[in-house]
């Protein structure tokens, strides 16, 4: 989603660009914003339009900051580009060459001049959201053999001119001629190129800064060459053809395979298209007086507010990324260049100050000079957006509503995770410290390659990523790995990055660590370790630690599950219970869990829930011996036996219900009858039939005819759910006595129990009348017998198509309704989820469905049902109270949907219960906004 980071202009859904483009002249709409000079065509409210580089290069010129020059042709060429054989508008050129003589006016120079100072260009995508790594930037654009002439002459500095014409060459022959690493080849091409000619002339990997203008001009020439060789095409003389190659490439990089397995783990729509930013360089790489770098200004790992990033002296921005130079913290910048980091310092505040959220900035010092590149609300890490939200309203730059829409509820579950366990810690020896770039505890198995580490993680083993540096190829194995480990590569590096984003635990830039691909062996400290070995590391601190340590609960759990006093005086624990504080201030929608046991629900309520959604009753009976009474009960021929076996599993579950209301505290419990189908209870294994056997004292052969009898072919669709009551009506006589027993010990022992008793998969008025008879039958008898009132309502599921299109009917009997979107889900879709692994990533992949629909609910279809059963439902009973109890309740989107349709709760299992706060407050703010 495009964040909205403007608060005073109107950040629409709609892409402001409909004005403007009505606007334009008679050329044709408007397809290019310029900005320069303190003005700007667009601002930071227009990311659909202009991506988010784009928007906020706008919005920097307009609050003036020193942002260089230049255009953005608009996220609408990207789909005409598509839509029309990738061709582009007619009146494009026109408005580009407008774009660049503005650029020309602002900076004085000339686009492919041969005489005189050449104008440069960098061509950059953007996309609404930052896509890392995924799309490629070509710097120093506009130069030839000419212009470099030029250049020279202009600067007086030969080196620096065929410095950039190197990495031009390199750059676009790369990106945009496609010549790259081919199958089999272990370098880059160009850099193999680089590698042979130091060693040719130097006898050794000597720094690039040591090369002379001659040796990038021989570069230059080799890389030509190389260009030549490998496409049987000449490297462009003309600055234009140049120009529009690079944004044809930037379009093109949108169909990728990196940009597609990024936007489909993102859920980005292949729709929203990228826009092409062209700027005026500035340049880096002069000399001593110049640097680049990229800066937070607030640490993205932790949230600690201190000014977080690197710089280089004397290079290009790619370099800072790339890893072939360490570059040094950015508060050295402070002896380096001491006027530019004072400025520098002053933009950290407006940034902050105008967009109110951490930024995320990249820089250029030209001669001393200042220039702003980009600059976009920071990826962070859930501690991080936890303590940032709290900070900014402390320092009253956000309200606390906004706090709240900070914290992705989707991250709030790394907040929950486990930590290393202390005592483990101590024994544990640490073998090397890098920087702590993704908090968290992770142990794994080691994996030198994306391709193992994956292959691994799906066998079920947990896998450290190890490697010397990630890249944007490294991605699948990242996904899968349970943390990151690299040996180089600062905070901005790729791993870095990604980790911070997936919220992965992740320590880079250990640089005691010896990587050896071909031996697939990590050395430290004279130590070896291979694939399949055990690391741990600590992404909160930087450590790496030799084998396998146990975790133990993250501060929040422990305190308060465990009511931990240490871990409740930390500032993680007390800003978590603050967030949740504001939480319940805005929600509408509460929360419930699902739950089967007592310490289950403790959990949950601990956690903030307000009742149970779902208790399965089934659960109950696997435990212990009261399987055996079970399986009795079904075994039986007749009534009396059957009743007989009932009669001993009543007390098991009254005291499992007695123990449920009590930790309940007075909250509701909804609890659901017997829902599966009865052979789930019979032993399938002829060892374990003739125990059985033995057991009850029944020929083995009975059981065998039993289990053969209760065969279905389809037993999702089969012999379950109300129709179980229905067939055996002692069934659900013995159950409900079992609940409402126990409601009226409960409220005797002084909790109020209050049972919802909730009949599942029915379809048919009638089968819930039939029930339901039954259990107000059984509640007399139980009221009277225990001289109390028990305070108890009815109601069913709604998980079959049938019973959502008749909920008119059904209403008139049930008092509830709560939405079993499970079952809901696989009867609508006609998909069975325990089969469906087979075909959902290729459903995905092809972009049938975004989302897995057993979990984040299909809201078009199966959401569509629900809102005809909730409809219909009030058409009857306008009071009845609706909730859902599939697993989609835990789901922040799910949960966001459950709002919009009115419910009055969601259940979810006892550790998703904070996520679904989190995400019922943020619909409900969202919603006060509108
Ligand atoms: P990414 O999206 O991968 O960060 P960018 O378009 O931001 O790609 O470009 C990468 C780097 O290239 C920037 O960090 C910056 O240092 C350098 N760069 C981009 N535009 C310019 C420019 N106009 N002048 C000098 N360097 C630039
Ligand atoms: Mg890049
Ligand atoms: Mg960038």
């Amino acid at each position: 989603m495009a964040k909205k980071t403007t608060a005073k202009k109107p950040a629409g859904k709609k892409p402001a660009a409909k004005k403007p483009a009505a606007k334009a002249s008679a050329k044709g709409p408007k397809y290019v914003y310029t900005w320069g000079a303190g003005k700007a065509d667009g601002n930071g409210s227009m990311k659909n339009l202009l991506g988010g580089k784009g928007a906020n290069l706008a919005e920097m010129t307009r609050i003036n900051l020193p942002v260089p020059p230049g255009f953005t042709i608009t996220t609408e060429v990207c789909t005409y580009y598509y839509d029309n054989k990738r061709t582009y508008p007619a009146s494009l050129q026109a408005q580009m060459e407008a774009g660049v003589v503005n650029m020309e006016k602002i900076m004085g120079t000339k686009f492919g001049a041969t005489n005189g100072m050449p104008l440069l260009l960098a061509v950059r995508s953007g996309a609404r959201d930052s896509m890392p790594g995924m799309m490629d930037t070509i710097l120093n654009l506009g130069l030839n053999d000419q212009s470099v002439l030029a250049l020279v002459e202009a600067t007086k500095n030969e080196r620096f001119a065929w410095d950039c014409y190197r990495r031009f060459i390199q750059m676009f022959g790369d990106v945009v001629m496609g010549v790259q690493k081919r199958e089999g080849e272990d370098h880059d091409p160009f850099e193999h190129t680089i590698h042979t000619f130091k060693h040719e002339k130097y006898h050794g990997d000597v720094e690039d800064s040591k090369l002379t203008a001659a040796d990038q001009q021989e570069l230059v020439k080799r890389f030509k060459a190389l260009v030549k060789d490998r496409t049987g095409k000449a490297f462009p003389n003309n600055p234009w053809d140049q120009l529009r190659g690079a944004a044809g490439a930037v379009f093109g990089s949108w169909m990728n395979d990196r940009a597609k397995v990024y936007r489909a783990k993102y859920n980005i729509p292949s729709e929203w298209g990228t826009a092409v930013n062209v700027q005026a360089m500035v340049f880096g790489n002069t000399g001593d007086t110049s640097g680049s770098g990229v800066a937070f200004t607030r640490n993205p790992a932790n949230g600690v507010n201190e000014f977080y990033g690197e710089f280089l002296i004397n290079a290009q921005g790619e370099d800072v990324v790339a890893g072939v130079r360490t570059p040094e913290p950015v508060l050295k910048l402070k002896d380096a260049m001491p006027k530019s980091y004072a400025e520098l310092l002053k933009v950290r505040a407006t940034l902050e100050k105008h967009f109110k959220d951490v930024q995320d900035i990249e820089f250029t010092v030209q001669e001393g000079k200042l220039f702003m590149l980009q600059t976009r609300n920071g990826k962070r890490t859930a501690a991080a957006a936890l303590k940032f939200s709290i900070d900014m309203v402390k320092e009253k730059l956000i309200s606390w509503e906004t706090a709240v829409m900070r914290n992705p509820a989707d991250q709030l579950e790394q907040l929950l995770a486990p930590i290393f366990d202390l005592n483990e810690v101590k024994k544990a020896t640490v073998i090397a410290t890098g920087l702590p770039a993704g908090p968290g505890a992770a142990t794994g198995k080691v994996y030198f390659n994306a391709d193992r580490a994956v292959q691994a993680a799906e066998k079920g083993e947990k896998v450290l990523l190890v490697r010397v540096e990630t890249s944007p190829e490294d991605l699948r194995g990242m996904i899968a790995a349970e943390g990151i480990l690299t040996a180089r590569g600062g905070v901005s590096s790729h791993a870095a990055l990604v980790a911070r984003q997936m919220g992965k635990v992740c320590v880079c830039g250990a640089a005691s660590l010896e990587i050896n691909y071909d031996k697939k062996t990590v050395t430290v400290a004279g130590k070896s370790y291979g694939e399949g070995d055990y690391l741990s590391i600590d992404g909160t601190i930087g450590a790496v630690y030799a084998g396998q340590i146990a975790t133990a609960p993250s501060e929040i759990i422990a305190g308060l599950l465990n009511g931990d006093k240490a871990s409740q005086a930390t500032e993680k624990f007390k800003s978590y219970v603050q967030l949740m504080k504001w939480c319940a201030q805005a929600t509408k929608l509460s929360v419930r869990t699902n739950a089967d046991t007592p310490e289950q629900t403790r959990q949950a309520i601990a956690f903030g829930a307000v009742g149970i959604g779902l208790t399965r009753t089934e659960h109950m009976f696997f435990e212990g011996d009261r399987i055996d009474a079970m399986r009795e009960m079904i075994l039986a021929g007749n009534l009396a036996d059957r009743e007989a076996a009932l009669a001993k599993l009543l007390p098991y579950q009254r005291d499992d219900f007695f123990g449920i209301f009590k930790a309940l505290k007075g909250f509701p419990a909804t609890i659901r009858f017997l829902d599966p189908p009865l052979h789930e209870f019979l032993p399938n294994s002829k060892e374990a039939q003739l125990d059985l056997a033995k057991k009850l004292g029944v020929a083995v052969e009975k059981i065998e005819h039993r289990v053969h009898e209760l065969h279905e072919f389809n037993p999702m669709l089969g012999f379950r759910g109300c129709r179980l009551g229905i067939k055996f009506p002692e069934i659900t006589r013995m159950q409900a006595r079992a609940v409402l027993e126990a409601a009226a010990d409960a409220t005797k022992a002084g909790f109020k129990a209050k049972p919802e008793i909730m009949i599942p998969l029915v379809g048919f008025k009638k089968e819930l009348d039939l029930q339901v008879e039954i259990v107000h039958e059984v509640a007399a008898a139980v009221q009277k017998e225990k001289k109390t009132k028990i305070n108890y309502s009815v109601g069913t599921m709604i998980e079959i198509p049938r019973g959502a299109l008749t909920a008119d009917e059904i209403a008139h009997t049930a008092e509830f309704f709560s939405f079993g979107t499970n079952d809901l889900t696989q009867t609508t879709l006609g998909m069975s989820r325990d089969d469906s692994g087979s075909f959902l990533g290729a459903y995905q992949e092809s972009e049938i469905m975004k989302k897995n629909p057993f979990a984040s609910i299909d809201q078009t279809g199966v959401g569509q049902l629900m809102q005809i059963a909730i409809e219909k439902g009030r058409q009857t009973r306008p009071d009845i109270k609706l909730g859902i109890c599939g697993e989609h309740g835990g789901d922040p989107d799910s949960v966001k949907f459950c709002h919009k349709l009115g419910l009055s709760y969601v259940s979810c299992s006892p550790y998703r219960v904070p996520v679904a706060r989190l995400a019922a407050a943020q619909a409900a703010i969202a919603d006060s906004k509108k």
